[in-house]
């Protein structure tokens, strides 16, 4: 007799949908193994039998209707040993949306439930295989856009930031039990040397923390990508820039001033960075209201932008107008793009003071090199690769809570033994703001916001 499942495995696909060679359908926690002795008809090779990191081929059934769904190959893991950390199977079957649905909902006949959105990476977590900080580069990596980025995401999964925010929090728990062994043992007597040893430990920490806060700018780029908005009157050759930029014919490229009216977004990378890069409407003075609409969301966009090559095409008379104008760039951010180059101009330029020119043509595509390296270098992205953890803002939220909580700790230590109590709690919440990044501390909610970023299936 089979015994009963109160809480049934979870099962999902685990390949992205549409035509593939093959599909694979995992299948996790207790009793896995005995949904897939469902899935097969013959005894002898029923995955309950058999030792972990093995596979098989089998025909699967679908255990309600009786139909033959799939032949696939059945990869068996045995808890601990697996992702999840929980007894798995792993079905193969052959690619495509109808087969997949079909052994996925032969699965769940046969006593799975439907994984949520990264509940099986969330389970690892659980089972301590991985921190949650290894757990976010697994969606990172799936969601990397460059190879730089999935270097990044790689470097996280094996567990580099982890590591470094877990010694923070070791050291900040370890400082927090000599003040609490104070408060216990010593009737509140500060031995001496103990201040100066304790502002020692604060100041290194904060240090290290401060460092880490420094790495959010460039994992930010990584993760999210760097906004680069291409702004400046009509004509200026915006739309001729996005796409020698693309390297294909994305938007409309025309004499004719104000032929793009709203925004056009396109994916790219620069130096391994990931950029959305936005060719924004023409600005000028306009009675047209969708026009001033285009122009209103290309101001929004300069405004946002991690970097705003602004054109200036000085073969126009107009672009004498546009060197008044430039109060609205601010240097760190902005390149200006002195445009068309491949043809003789009708005036000089003459910038602010600290704005970066490059001068290009995207018909010859000189200059273009340049324009790149002025946007890197903007973006602040060293060419190597990071070889430092990069935090993202999560955990910077938490390295701040945990500075300023180390930052209060060490003003009441100061202040005197009748203090230590307050010194205590404000490191202890340091400490769990640390813990909260690495999973050592957390909630039900923190992990919903975790998971919920997860495909379904990871
Ligand atoms: P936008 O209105 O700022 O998007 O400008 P477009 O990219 O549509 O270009 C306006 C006009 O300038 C078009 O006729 C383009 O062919 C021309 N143009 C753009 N870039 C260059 C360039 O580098 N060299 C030359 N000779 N013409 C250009």
């Amino acid at each position: 007799m089979e015994r009963a499942l109160t809480a049934p495995p979870i099962a999902a696909i685990a390949t992205a949908t549409g035509a593939a060679g093959v599909c694979v359908v995992r299948v996790s926690g207790a009793g896995a193994l005995e949904v897939g002795d469902r899935l097969v008809r013959e005894a002898a090779i029923r995955p309950s039998r058999r030792v972990g990191g093995t596979f098989f081929h089998a025909r699967v059934f679908d255990p309600l209707s009786g139909q033959a769904v799939d032949d696939a190959v059945v990869l068996v893991y045995r808890a601990p040993h697996s992702y999840t950390g929980e007894d798995t199977l792993e079905i193969q079957g052959h690619g495509g949306l109808l087969p997949s649905r079909l052994l996925l909902e032969a699965a769940l006949a046969a006593g799975a439930r439907l994984a949520e959105p990264g509940e099986f990476t969330k389970r690892a977590f659980l089972n301590g295989r991985i921190d949650l900080t290894q757990a976010e580069a697994v969606c990172d990596l799936i969601q990397a856009r460059t190879e730089r980025a999935a270097h990044l995401a790689r470097a996280q999964l094996d567990g580099a930031l982890g590591q470094r925010v877990g010694v923070l929090y070791e050291r900040l728990t370890a400082l927090c039990a000599d003040v609490e062994h104070l408060l216990d043992f010593d009737e509140g007597e500060v031995p001496d040397g103990f201040m100066c040893d304790a502002d020692m430990r604060l100041a290194g920490l904060k240090g290290e923390l401060a460092a880490l806060i420094g790495t959010w700018h460039e994992g930010h780029l990584l993760r999210d990508g760097a906004l680069v908005v291409i702004s400046g009157r009509p004509n200026a050759g915006k739309s001729s820039l996005l796409n020698a930029l693309l390297g294909r014919n994305r938007a409309i490229v025309h004499h004719e001033p104000g032929t793009t009216r709203d925004a056009i977004e396109e994916g790219c990378a620069l130096g391994g960075v990931p950029l959305r890069l936005v060719d924004t409407a023409g600005l000028r003075e306009t009675d047209d209201d969708v026009e001033t609409e285009g122009i209103s969301r290309a101001r929004a966009m300069m405004r946002q932008a991690d970097v705003n090559i602004h054109l200036v095409d000085l073969t126009a008379r107009a672009a004498l107008a546009e060197v008044g104008r430039q109060d609205e760039l601010e240097p760190a951010r902005t390149v200006v793009g002195l445009a068309k180059c491949d043809l003789p101009w009708v005036c000089e330029p003459v910038l602010s003071e600290g704005l970066t020119a490059v001068r290009f043509s995207s018909k010859t595509g000189d200059g273009l090199e340049e324009l790149r390296a002025a946007v890197l270098s903007k973006l602040g992205v060293a060419g190597e690769l990071p070889g430092q953890p990069l935090v993202a803002m999560r955990h910077v939220t938490e390295l701040r809570a945990a500075a300023e909580q180390a930052q209060l700790g060490g003003a009441a230590l100061a202040e005197g033994p009748e203090r230590l109590v307050i010194a205590a709690n404000h490191l202890r919440d340091a400490a769990e703001a640390l813990g909260r990044i690495v999973g050592r501390v957390y909630s039900a909610d923190l992990l919903d916001a975790i998971f919920s970023r997860f495909c379904v299936g990871k």
